[in-house]
């Protein structure tokens, strides 16, 4: 049979021209706090799947509202399509937006969508419709450290899942859900593990070298 002129699989973005990292790791395994470093050190946009979707539930006449609040509760994940489209939409946005600094000329651009895909059916339909991912980067550290950081983090965050109920959730799906998509990519050799146990400073440094390797291979082979 010939080839369909309309490749429905056919991502958004290419990604020789657009490098999308992966920012995993448990909750509370320092994502959000890494990837601020990053972007004053790469210019990267950072998307936060969880901040988008917390955007999403309080935005007026969002018709996931609800659908989110309770997921978010519960530690369950929000279907996909709901999540994907906002970090397309929010994607879209950035490469609108001009002037740029390094990494955003030529219709180029670099992106770390953090805490997502957190599931395999996300990451299998990001990577073919919206972006193929270039690498993930994973923060490891241990269930004590991350509760301990998360209570912490509770006392003033206004999260209304930084509570010991909802974080034990948490890492049930991380374990259940989570884990398998870091094994995916790990099985293809794209998975960059940073221990996150250590000083914010020093995991900073890792991760540095960590994308500084990522953009210097994606240049040979670009
Ligand atoms: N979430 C989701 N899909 C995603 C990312 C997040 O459903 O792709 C939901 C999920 O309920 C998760 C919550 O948002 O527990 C908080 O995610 P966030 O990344 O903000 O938490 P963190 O890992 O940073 O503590
Ligand atoms: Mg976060």
């Amino acid at each position: 049979m010939p080839a369909s002129p309309i490749d429905n699989t056919t991502p958004t973005f290419d990604s020789s021209k657009i490098t999308v990292i992966y920012v995993l790791g448990g909750p509370g395994a320092g994502k959000g706090t890494q990837c601020a470093n990053l972007v004053k050190d790469f210019g990267f946009c950072h998307l936060s799947a969880g901040d988008l979707l917390r955007a999403e539930q309080t935005r007026e006449g969002s018709q996931y509202g609800e659908l989110i609040r309770t997921c978010i509760k519960e530690g369950t994940i929000v279907p996909m399509e709901v999540t994907i489209k906002l970090l397309e939409n929010a994607m879209k946005a950035e490469l609108e937006r001009k002037p740029r600094g390094e990494g955003w000329a030529d219709g180029k651009g670099r992106f770390l969508i953090d805490g997502f895909p957190r599931k395999m059916d996300q990451a299998v339909k990001f990577d073919e419709t919206v972006c193929l991912s270039t690498k993930v980067l994973f923060f490891t550290t241990t269930e004590e450290v991350m509760l301990s950081r998360l209570l912490e983090r509770g006392k003033t965050s206004g999260r209304e899942d930084d509570n010991v109920e909802s974080i034990k959730k948490r890492f049930r799906t991380y374990a259940n859900d989570t884990m398998p998509v870091i094994q995916y990519y790990a099985s293809q050799g794209k998975v960059a593990e940073v221990d996150s146990t250590v000083a914010i400073e020093d995991v900073h440094k890792a991760a540095r070298e960590v994308v500084l390797k990522i953009f210097a291979e994606k240049q040979q082979t670009a």
